[in-house]
């Protein structure tokens, strides 16, 4: 009965797209480019549990930069280090995927991408002005494999 689920979990990455399983920005941990990496926002990075950091520059919706909480393992909280100076040095290349982009094929790509973690975009045509990117939140590849195995 479980591989049934499985299966079926599987079958239905077709039909799903990855707005169904993304986590919302709102709830998504995040920091501030202009944030410094004292011991404070170390332990609070280190207390979120959280292996892959969006960094934002002024609003939330604007990520310009993922942090790994790997970047962190030579950082002395103690030099009060920018964490600009961090994410300029690695650079790790942002993912951005669209919302209606089906699950096998987010799967796809998570597998083939350097990166488990890929930034929902949609455009947003409602309203007067021009149509705009609109960031929804972040996809992770266990997001995809809750999907999948998730018995019901
Ligand atoms: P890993 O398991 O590779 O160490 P992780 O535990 O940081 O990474 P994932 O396992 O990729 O994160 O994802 C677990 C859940 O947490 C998913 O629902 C994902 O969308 C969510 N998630 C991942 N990173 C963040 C973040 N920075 N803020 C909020 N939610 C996140
Ligand atoms: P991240 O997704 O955060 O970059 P990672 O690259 O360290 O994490 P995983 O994504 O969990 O590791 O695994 C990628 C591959 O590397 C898997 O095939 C895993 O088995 C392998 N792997 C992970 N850690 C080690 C290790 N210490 N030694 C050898 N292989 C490893």
């Amino acid at each position: 009965k479980e591989e049934l689920n499985i299966i079926q979990g599987a079958l239905e990455l077709r039909t799903k797209n990855v707005e169904v399983v993304h986590t919302p920005l709102a709830d998504c941990y995040m920091l501030s480019s202009d944030a410094v990496l004292d011991f404070c926002t170390m332990s609070d990075v280190m207390q979120s549990g959280f292996t892959r950091i969006p960094v934002y520059e002024n609003d939330r919706s604007n990520i310009v930069d993922i942090l790994f909480v790997k970047d962190l393992a030579f950082v002395d909280p103690d030099d009060c280090t920018p964490l600009k100076t961090i994410t300029q040095f690695y650079k790790h290349p942002m993912h951005c995927v669209f919302s209606d982009t089906k699950l096998d094929v987010m799967l796809e790509e998570f597998k083939r991408g350097k990166s488990h973690l890929a930034i929902v975009h949609r455009v947003n045509s409602e309203g007067e002005g021009d149509p705009f990117y609109e960031v929804l939140g972040i996809v992770t590849l266990e997001d995809v494999i809750e999907e999948i195995i998730k018995s019901e």
